[in-house]
């Protein structure tokens, strides 16, 4: 079955060969015959066209999914087995490390560095940590009945799962679908963003290669409101896990309640506070606030967007920041020294700086940034600060971004700072910085957000949980909790 593939000239590995096709039942397939293109976001120029997956294209994806689920995958594989072809599956992308790396630079505009040594990379660990949990799925037992009567939990495989994920971490969310489905014996089809399909076509041929078994990995590529929709409202897909903006979470919640009640979970935006006290060490945590808000140039779930600094010292901070917005690494995302890549599409950089416009119209003072970069044809915003001394209720310090631009507003006292940072329909990521541990403590606990930094920003580990709190999502992602979330228990009775 060789790929339908299409060679792309990608930086530092010359031509190479691209799936650009569907991936339905094991095979490489063109599908209805549509297509779609993606771009280059550090040129704008076209990359290459990809097979649209149309609504009867997704539905062959699920028969063959529900196919393999009932006879090579799901309760008819050992759980050791299934673990085997999930280290397999790691070992084949740590080989192709540099090119899917370069590939999903190429695709996504961030830098080959960072994609190599930490896109890649955690997709690896992501991979390897799910395979190691798939034996070791228990139920409990209940002897509290007498006589010979027992109950036990058999926790098994929700089913065929149907998976949407975005443009900002291609592999990342990929990875962090695929690889606790696979190892709860799920089965998937799983659709990319169309701005970014290609390194998951490139894992669904690493998959070929590892020996899954036909049908337990389908790739769909194709526009979130046909092949996306199509997902959200299959009636024989049991579970839709979904990672993306807010309006599209609540579009595909109710799809899934209107079809056939999917179970979901949801991934969703995040408008991430970081407080900052007069205790803390500010220059510190103006570093942390550097890596929060301008990593992966802002396009990220998790960025650290609204920074809330005591008023004393605030200037003292904004300066710090300042010194490190100027010193970002923006470049070409082929050079490995680059840190700071564009956004992903026009229309992207165009709501960004629309942001930055509206921000200053309504009263914010521009510390630093605010353009488009006038050194590249690319999507690129330069490194944002806004400051909002004057406690405006700027549009752009309630909304997400999903950009470079950073709104800093000073706070009086602990009370205030919370009352701040918990006024959001958002409750993804906080962080606070103090050097009182007990005030760390006490405001940990009161923050309104699936993970809380301490004294530090962004951590995320494929063993501790992640997910939201109000509008920024349904359910938990990696650990256990994110396996849990694609297994499903079955109480059994016994009277022997
Ligand atoms: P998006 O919601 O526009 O698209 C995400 C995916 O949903 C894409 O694959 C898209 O094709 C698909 N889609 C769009 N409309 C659909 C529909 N009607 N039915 C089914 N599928 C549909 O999001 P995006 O712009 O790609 O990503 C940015 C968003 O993702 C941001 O809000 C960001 O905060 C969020 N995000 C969250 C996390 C997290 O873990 N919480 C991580 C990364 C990104």
């Amino acid at each position: 079955h060789r790929a339908l593939s299409t060679k792309v000239d990608v930086p530092t590995l010359g031509e190479i060969d691209i799936p650009t096709g569907l991936h339905i039942d094991g095979k490489w397939e063109s599908g209805s015959g549509d297509k779609f293109s993606t771009v280059n976001p550090a040129t704008g120029e076209k990359l290459v066209d990809v097979a649209h997956a149309s609504r009867e294209d997704v539905d062959r994806a699920v028969k063959a999914a529900r196919r393999a689920f009932k006879t090579t995958w799901g309760l008819n594989v050992d759980a050791t087995e299934r673990g085997r072809l999930i280290n397999r599956f790691a070992d084949l992308l740590e080989r192709d490390a540099r090119k899917i790396a370069a590939v999903e630079s190429l695709n996504s505009g961030k830098g080959i560095r960072i994609a190599r040594d930490a896109d890649v990379a955690d997709a690896v660990a992501c991979l390897r940590y799910y395979a190691g949990m798939a034996d070791k799925i228990h139920g409990q037992t209940t002897d509290a009945f007498g006589g010979s009567k027992l109950a036990l939990t058999l926790h098994q495989p929700i089913g065929v799962c149907g998976q949407i994920i975005p443009w900002n971490y291609p592999l990342g969310m990929w990875a962090w679908k695929v690889a606790p489905a696979l190892a709860a014996g799920c089965t998937i089809v799983m659709k990319p963003s169309e701005l970014t399909p290609l390194t998951a076509l490139m894992m669904n041929a690493l998959a070929v290669e590892a020996e899954l078994p036909a049908g337990v990995l389908n790739t769909v590529p194709g526009l979130g409101a046909t092949t996306g929709d199509a997902i959200a409202r299959h009636m024989d897909i049991d579970k839709v896990a979904f990672t993306g903006s807010v309006p599209t979470g609540k579009r595909i919640s109710v799809a899934a309640a209107e079809s056939n009640l999917k179970k979901v979970t949801l991934e969703l935006g995040g408008k991430s506070p970081m407080l900052v006290f007069a205790s803390a060490d500010t220059d510190d945590a103006a570093q942390w606030t550097a890596n929060g808000i301008w990593y992966n140039s802002g396009q990220d779930c998790c960025a650290s967007s609204r920074i809330y600094v005591q008023a004393n010292v605030f200037d003292r901070y904004v300066n710090q920041l300042r010194k490190r917005a100027l010193t970002v690494a923006i470049g070409a995302p082929s050079d490995e020294k680059t840190s700071f890549g564009p956004l992903i599409s026009a229309a992207q950089r165009d709501k960004v700086l629309g942001y930055i416009d509206s921000a200053k119209q309504e009263g914010a003072r521009l510390v630093s940034g605010g353009r488009a970069w006038p050194r590249s044809k690319g999507f690129y915003v330069e490194p944002t600060i806004l400051a909002n001394s004057a406690h405006k209720d700027l549009r752009a310090a309630r909304e997400e971004i999903f950009g470079p631009v950073v709104i800093v507003t000073p706070f009086r006292d602990e009370e205030h700072a919370l009352e701040l940072a918990n006024d959001s329909e958002y409750g993804l990521a906080a962080a606070v910085f103090t050097g009182d541990t007990r005030q760390a403590i006490r405001v940990a606990r009161s923050l309104d957000a699936g993970s809380v930094w301490v004294n530090q920003y962004g951590a995320v580990h494929n063993n501790v949980p992640f997910g939201g709190f109000k509008q920024s999502g349904v359910g938990r992602e990696l650990g256990s909790y994110g396996l849990e979330g694609y297994l499903q228990i079955k109480a059994v009775h016994l009277n022997l």
